[in-house]
């Protein structure tokens, strides 16, 4: 089906397909109808809904997300309200159902853990709103698989990094001439580094270790010299072209999830978190294939510090390592499609050059799309869901009203008064107003209001 939509406010018009999730919109038109080419600020009704249908987490509550080292923005592992009810869940797609395109279900939790799960999805069928949502897969079922498969337009499959398991597998730590460090390996097994600042080598010495009943050899390790602004750093992978480490490294509950949703036909995603911490394997993963066989496409997602999110894990756009995971990017190519939250756009327009100008839209939070909190407060995105500044209570109202509310205005307000001098303006508008040290850009005109 092929939905249409002109907002007669703010002068556009849009199409999508349900069956594809093919969206397209016009530039504001002038009085003649014409495209003035110029990109609409925003629409008079969200055309997406982030709906936090979860209101506790079962997975978070038993500790299951923190050992996969989810640093959970809901801060699921201590929050425990009641989820969305099935009428609250109706009454905003009633709402919604001639003017909205999509919904991403999510919240604190896995939705396809909701007691209404598939009345849920059904409403959203029923009423032409294609739902998406993304899942850890810890309780992924054929039956649940099935259910997608019948009306979804796309499931996403959290993949958590490794990271901090296989160390020294992939380990980039500040080195001083003739240093040492002893890291241990995965099967424990302590491995000697020494640095010489001379010829900026490392040495290792360490036996074979073993991974998934597989031996690699120590050798394998790839060592890059750098280049002098980076000298001070030493950086080691063993991920290598001949073997797939990474790709094994992918926990049992991840992997079996994205097969169960392949072997169903859904069109299934994965959702890679990138941040200090997690930088390295993503960069390893586009480099030698690590990412699950047959997926539609990786999404990947700004570390952001709210709720369990560390500060510490917040990307530095003058970090070599951000430039070298946008080249990447900007020239590989991949068995798989490559998409970013709204939050990467400053870093996409930093680093690459690549990108057709034309798929990029910078946050889209009270401009396209809003969020719903579990008790019914309508957000302009889903991150202001620890301080609530900009909550507007919609258990008594109307969506639209809190769309053109003060509060929303006031959000908005952040992305019209940010760097006026800036020549890509249009195309960023300062980024995130809730974290504002996340913007990826260290530009001169950079003046974030
Ligand atoms: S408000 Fe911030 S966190 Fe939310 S979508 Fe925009 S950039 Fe991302
Ligand atoms: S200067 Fe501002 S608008 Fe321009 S790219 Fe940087 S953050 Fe975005």
């Amino acid at each position: 089906m092929i939905k249409k939509y002109f907002d007669k406010k703010n002068r556009f018009g849009e199409m999508f397909n349900t069956v594809n999730g093919f969206y397209f919109r016009t530039g504001v038109l002038d009085a003649n109808g014409k495209d003035t080419g110029v990109d609409p600020f925003m629409r008079d009704f969200p055309a997406l809904i982030d709906i936090g249908v979860m209101g506790h987490c079962v997975h978070g509550a038993s500790g299951l997300c923190a050992k996969s080292g989810v640093q959970c923005y809901q801060n699921g592992l201590k929050t425990c309200e009641p989820n969305m009810s099935l009428d609250n869940f109706k009454k905003i797609v009633d709402e919604c159902k001639d003017k909205c395109f999509q919904f991403a279900l999510g919240g604190r939790g896995d939705v396809d853990q909701h007691e209404n799960f598939e009345e849920i999805l059904r409403y959203c069928a029923e009423n032409h709103i294609v739902p998406n949502f993304t899942t850890s897969g810890l309780g992924m079922t054929k039956e649940i698989a099935q259910t997608c498969k019948t009306y979804c337009g796309a499931v996403a499959v959290s993949m958590y990094s490794r990271l901090d398991n296989i160390v020294p597998d992939i380990a980039r730590r500040k080195l001083t001439d003739g240093s040492k460090r002893i890291y241990r390996s995965v099967d424990d097994i302590p491995v000697l580094f020494t640095f010489n600042n001379e010829n900026k080598e490392c040495y290792w010495d360490a036996p074979n270790y073993i991974i998934n009943g597989e031996t690699y050899e120590w050798d394998e390790l790839h060592h890059i010299v750098f280049s002098d602004e980076e000298q001070e750093y030493e950086y080691f992978r063993i991920f290598n072209e001949k073997n797939s480490i990474a790709k094994n490294d992918i926990p049992n509950y991840t992997i079996n999830a994205v097969n169960m949703l392949i072997d169903a036909g859904v069109t299934t995603n994965i959702h890679y978190v990138i941040g200090n911490n997690t930088i390295d394997e993503a960069i390893a993963r586009l480099k030698y294939n690590g990412f699950p066989t047959g997926i539609n496409a990786v999404i990947f997602l700004l570390h952001k510090p709210v709720g369990l999110g560390k500060e510490d894990n917040v990307l530095d756009i003058n970090d070599a390592r951000v430039k070298e995971f946008f080249n990447l990017i900007d020239t590989g190519k991949f068995p798989f499609q490559i998409g970013f939250d709204s939050c990467t756009v400053p870093g996409i327009i930093n680093c690459t050059k690549n990108i057709a100008g034309e798929s990029i839209d910078s946050c889209e939070g009270g401009r396209f799309s809003m969020y719903i909190t579990s008790d019914m407060k309508a957000l302009p995105c889903s991150f202001d869901n620890q301080d609530m500044k900009w909550a507007v209570d919609i258990s008594n109202g109307l969506i639209e009203d809190a769309w053109n509310s003060d509060s929303f205005n006031d959000f908005r307000s952040h992305f019209l008064n940010s760097c006026p001098n800036c020549p890509n303006r249009t195309s960023c508008y300062g980024g995130c107003p809730i974290r504002r040290q996340t913007v990826l850009c260290n530009r001169q005109t950079k003046e974030l209001n």
